[in-house]
């Protein structure tokens, strides 16, 4: 295909499509391991993994083929029946989760839905008032949804769309004195993610975490960690909170769960399960429906075949190292954050034209904000993967610094 007919095909979806996103000027065709191909062929190493979804990497055998299998069985029931998928998926993602009950929806922000609607219930339980507030984090991500809207610590990001449903308290990550000056009877819920992804690749201390834990069961709030960008694997534990064995009463999970396929999920504590939504309180057509449940065990079947996690845990060093070193060759580097697999190098200035002349070479990089670029590949990434990304880096940061 001609680089002219990529260009049309641009144009027509800039017609067609409504104007949410600002594109990186490419159509994507395929993918193939740690590669993705767009319509002209053009090779391109992914560091961004579909926004750190696909953990797997493109074109699994097996899990494709799991895919391919359940569609000629069949793809949807409502949730008015079981299936024998989402039974299996339930009963394996509780295992993985060390959490005892499990609702599946189809994406992340509906999980994050779920999690406050529990947490609300639960509280009306409690009380018998029909409103309490959540306290979040600045700089939070939780979803574009209203509720999860509500609790997203971004003001711009809710500033167009009026009054939100959720009454909510911001505090700051990794600063406990400054949630226990927002608790009051009212509070029903603590939400933070264990390692801020869109905010800027923030991990959120031990400490910080252990005392949420302690507040929150002091207080009777309930402690909901959203997990859908640091779970999974992504940190190097199945999810981000086993590292310190702080166990949230919800947590919410998507993005790599499906790894392509939309899925989401929340999970509880079996006293939250007790004490909750019930038959009538929350529903979705799709959530759970077989396919999306085939995907997740499939998913769930190479995490144990390839030993995805600690393949995280022992190579993502090496990446820590690798952009330590790079940190330290260019001074428009002043920073390196997060773990595992979900990193970030802060940059003195936009990082929009580094993220370009990447790609130009042949490197798929994403940014978290204007100032940080982030780095959520597939859980697959090797060694040699990581010295190519940071071959092309380094020259795109050389060019543009
Ligand atoms: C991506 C993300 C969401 C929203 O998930 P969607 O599937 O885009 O709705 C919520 N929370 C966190 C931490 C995320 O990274």
């Amino acid at each position: 295909m001609s680089e002219n007919k990529m260009q049309t095909m641009i144009e027509q979806a800039e017609r067609d499509l409504l104007h949410t996103y600002n594109r990186y000027q490419i159509v994507l065709d395929r993918g193939e391991g740690m590669y993705l191909f767009d319509v002209n062929g053009k090779k391109y190493l992914d560091f961004m993994s579909g926004i750190a979804v696909f953990a797997l990497g493109y074109g699994n055998e097996a899990y494709n083929n799991a895919l391919k299998a359940q569609i000629d069985k069949i793809l949807h029931t409502s949730n008015y029946f079981y299936n024998e998928p989402a039974i299996n998926a339930a009963a394996r993602m509780k295992k993985a989760a060390g959490m005892d009950r499990i609702f599946f929806t189809n994406s992340g922000a509906e999980a994050v839905e779920g999690a406050l609607k529990s947490a609300m219930k639960h509280a009306f339980l409690k009380d018998g008032r029909s409103s309490h507030q959540v306290i979040a984090m600045e700089n939070s991500f939780h979803g574009r949804t209203y509720g999860a809207l509500s609790v997203t610590g971004n003001p711009h990001y809710r500033e167009a769309f009026g009054q939100m449903p959720c009454d909510v308290k911001f505090a700051r990550l990794n600063d406990l004195e400054s949630v226990k000056a927002l608790v009051n009877d009212e509070t029903c819920a603590v939400i933070v993610e264990p390692v801020q992804g869109e905010g800027g690749l923030m991990p959120a201390s031990e400490d910080f975490l252990r005392g949420l834990r302690e507040l929150c069961t002091e207080k009777g709030i309930l402690l909901i960690f959203d997990e859908i960008q640091c779970g999974m694997g992504r940190t190097g534990s199945m999810f981000a909170w086993h590292r310190f064995g702080i166990r949230p009463d919800i947590m919410t999970c998507a993005k790599a769960l499906g790894c392509g396929v939309p899925v989401g999920a929340f999970l509880m504590t079996e006293e939250i399960g007790q004490s909750s939504l019930v038959a009538g309180d929350h529903g979705t057509t799709y959530g759970g429906n077989p396919f999306a449940c085939a995907a997740i065990n499939a998913v769930l079947d190479q995490y144990e075949a390839l030993d995805l996690v600690r393949h995280v845990y022992e190579t993502a060093p090496y990446l820590t190292q690798t952009l330590d070193s790079i940190k330290t060759e260019f001074d428009c580097v002043t920073e390196r954050r997060g773990i595992g697999f979900m990193q970030g190098l802060v940059f003195d200035r936009s990082v929009g034209p580094i993220i370009t002349d990447a790609m130009d070479h042949g490197l798929i990089l994403i940014n978290a904000g204007a100032n940080i670029i982030r780095f959520v590949p597939a859980l697959i990434t090797e060694k040699e993967h990581i010295d190519e990304m940071a071959e092309i880096l380094r020259g795109a940061i050389a060019g543009n610094c």
